[in-house]
C-alpha cells in the first residue's frame, strides 16, 4: 500500500523541520511591503569580485547585463589561476564547535531575510527570476541554510570542498551546497555560474557577516574550462559538489580522478528528460496547471522542468484546448512586473541554442502552440511540440518547450519503458484518479523524485528530498536526511539515498 509507504516525520527527515514561512504573494499589504523594499535597488550597480583569504583584486571587470533588457546590473572580476593557488594554500577547515557552526548558519538564514528586497532585485535582474520565483529561490536558501544547522551529523568534515553551482538557482543552490560543506565542519571554495556572480558574490558577504571566517568560506568566481580543473583536481580538495549538466560532471570526475585521491567524493545534481502521464481519468484542470506551473515557470529553466508529457488519447484533445488557453493568458515579459508569468532565459546563447530546437520542429511540422515573444531580451516564447515518444528527445532542452505525445491506455507499459529508457531519471509527474494505476506506475518509473497529482517542480527542503538516479545525478538528495554525510570524512560516510 502506497500510503503506507510514505514515510513521515521526524524519524526519517530528522528532528527539526524549520521551513521558512515565504511571502504570501496574495495578500496586498505584503506585495507592497516587498515593492518598498526592493525599489531602492531598482537602478543600482553592484560590484563582484574573488573573496579570498588573502587580498587580490583577480581580472579586469566585465560588465554584467540584465537579460530582460540588457541594461547594466553591475560590474564582475574573475579569479586568476594564481589566485586560485593562493586560495588553495589559504583553505582551512572550520574548526568552531558544531553548535557554533549552526548559530553562524542560522544568523546568515536570517540576514538572507532581512535583505529581501535587495535580494530579490538581484534575481529579477542578473537572473531574469519572476517575483514567485525569487521568494521560492530565497525561501530555499534560507530552508537549506537552516536545515543543515539543524542536522549536523556527529563525525569529522571530509576537509576542503569545492562547491560549483548553477545559474537556475544563483542563491538557493549556491548556498545549499555550501551550507551542508560548512556545518561539517569543512573549508569551502564555491565556484559560482559565471552568469550570476553577483548574487554569489553578495550571498558569501552575508555567510561571511554572520560569522563564517574567511579561510572556511572563499568565493572563487572564474571562467570552468580555465579554473575548473585546479579547482577540482588538486589534491588539497577532498571533495566536489556539483549541479549542472551531466557531461560536466563526468568531466569533473575525471579530472577528479587524476589526482588518485580514492574516495574522494562527487556529490553531483545533473539533468533530466522529465516526463509526465496524464490518464484518461486524470482532472483536466488539475493537471493543465500542473502541466503550466512543470513546463513554463522559471521559463523552463529547472533541471525538474516537465519536458514530456504523455496525453491518454481519449482525454489528449481536451487537455490539449485547455492547456493552449491556459499559455495564452501567460504574461511574458520584465520579471520585475507584478503580473509577469515568466521571464527571459539567462542569455542569446541559451536562447539560440532553444530557438534552433523549435524552428526544426517548425519545418518539419510539429508546432502545435507558441505565443509571440517581448522584443528586447533574451525571451523565449512558451511553445508545444509534437512529438512520437520521449526517445524522440536527444536531449535536454533547458527552456520554456513543452513536448506532447500521446498513448493509448493498452501501452502504459511500454510508455513507462521509454521514459526509463532515457537514461535519465530526475523528476515524474502522474495524473489519474485510479489508485491501483498510482502504485503500478510509481513502482515501476525510474526517477528521485515522483510527484502524483500535482506539479512536478518547487521540492521543499526536509520535506521532498531533491535528486536524481542514472544519468542525473549521484545522490544524496539534497535537503534530505542523508545528503550531510558525504561531506563527512570517508570513514563516517554512509551510503547514498
Ligand atoms: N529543486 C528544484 C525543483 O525541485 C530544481 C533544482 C534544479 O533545477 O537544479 O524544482
Amino acid at each position: 500500500d502506497l500510503k503506507r509507504q510514505i514515510p513521515t516525520g521526524p524519524e526519517l527527515y530528522g528532528a527539526e523541520r524549520p521551513n521558512s514561512k515565504g511571502f504570501d504573494l496574495a495578500h496586498a499589504p505584503t506585495l507592497t511591503a516587498i515593492d518598498s523594499a526592493r525599489t531602492p535597488w531598482r537602478a543600482h550597480n553592484w560590484v563582484a569580485r574573488p573573496l579570498l583569504a588573502s587580498d587580490t583584486t583577480g581580472s579586469a571587470p566585465q560588465n554584467v547585463m540584465n537579460p530582460s533588457d540588457h541594461a547594466l546590473v553591475g560590474e564582475s572580476s574573475e579569479c586568476r589561476l594564481e589566485d586560485v593557488e593562493q586560495a588553495l594554500n589559504d583553505a582551512a577547515r572550520w574548526s568552531a564547535p558544531a553548535q557554533e557552526r549552526a548559530e553562524i548558519l542560522n544568523r546568515a538564514a536570517d540576514l538572507y531575510e532581512a535583505h529581501y528586497g535587495e535580494l530579490f532585485a538581484l534575481l529579477h535582474r542578473e537572473a531574469g527570476k519572476t517575483l514567485m520565483d525569487a521568494v521560492a529561490e530565497l525561501r530555499e536558501a534560507v530552508d537549506f541554510l537552516r536545515y543543515y544547522a539543524a542536522n549536523i551529523p556527529a563525525a569529522d568534515p571530509a576537509g576542503i570542498f569545492t562547491c560549483i553551482s548553477p545559474w537556475n538557482f544563483p542563491l538557493a543552490i549556491f548556498t545549499g551546497q555550501i551550507a551542508a560543506a560548512l556545518a561539517v565542519g569543512n573549508g569551502v571554495l564555491a565556484k559560482p555560474a559565471e552568469s550570476t556572480t553577483l548574487i554569489a558574490h553578495r550571498a558569501v558577504q552575508l555567510l561571511h557577516e554572520a560569522g563564517v571566517p574567511r579561510t572556511a568560506l572563499q568565493l572563487t568566481p572564474g571562467r570552468g574550462r580555465e579554473i575548473g580543473p585546479l579547482l577540482t583536481g588538486d589534491p588539497r580538495v577532498s571533495g566536489v559538489a556539483f549541479t549542472g549538466s551531466t557531461a560536466t560532471a563526468l568531466h569533473i570526475r575525471t579530472e577528479m580522478a587524476k589526482g588518485l585521491r580514492p574516495g574522494a567524493p562527487l556529490i553531483a545534481e545533473t539533468g533530466g528528460l522529465n516526463a509526465m502521464i496524464v490518464d484518461s481519468t486524470a482532472l483536466p484542470e488539475q493537471a493543465v496547471q500542473a502541466i503550466i506551473e512543470s513546463a513554463f515557470q522559471s521559463a523552463g529553466q529547472r533541471c525538474s522542468a516537465l519536458r514530456c508529457l504523455y496525453l491518454q488519447e481519449d482525454i489528449a484533445d481536451t487537455v490539449l484546448d485547455m492547456l493552449k488557453g491556459a499559455m495564452d493568458c501567460l504574461h511574458l515579459g520584465d520579471p520585475w512586473n507584478l503580473s509577469t508569468d515568466s521571464g527571459p532565459v539567462i542569455d542569446s546563447r541559451a536562447q539560440s541554442g532553444i530557438l534552433a530546437h523549435i524552428s526544426t520542429a517548425r519545418s518539419e511540422g510539429r508546432v502545435m502552440h507558441e505565443l509571440h515573444p517581448p522584443q528586447g531580451g533574451t525571451f523565449v516564447a512558451p511553445t508545444l511540440i509534437e512529438v512520437s515518444g520521449i526517445d524522440a528527445l536527444k536531449e535536454e532542452i533547458f527552456g520554456p518547450v513543452l513536448h506532447v505525445a500521446r498513448f493509448k491506455a493498452r501501452d502504459l507499459d511500454k510508455v513507462i519503458e521509454a521514459i526509463n529508457g532515457t537514461g535519465y531519471g530526475l523528476t515524474f509527474g502522474l495524473h489519474t484518479r485510479i489508485d491501483d494505476r498510482v502504485q503500478h506506475v510509481c513502482d515501476r518509473i525510474k526517477a528521485g523524485n515522483i510527484y502524483v497529482n500535482r506539479n512536478q517542480i518547487g521540492a521543499i527542503v526536509g520535506s521532498q528530498p531533491f535528486g536524481g538516479e542514472g544519468l542525473s545525478g549521484t545522490g544524496p538528495k539534497a535537503g534530505g536526511p542523508l545528503y550531510l554525510s558525504r561531506y563527512c570524512a570517508p570513514d563516517r560516510q554512509t551510503s547514498a539515498e
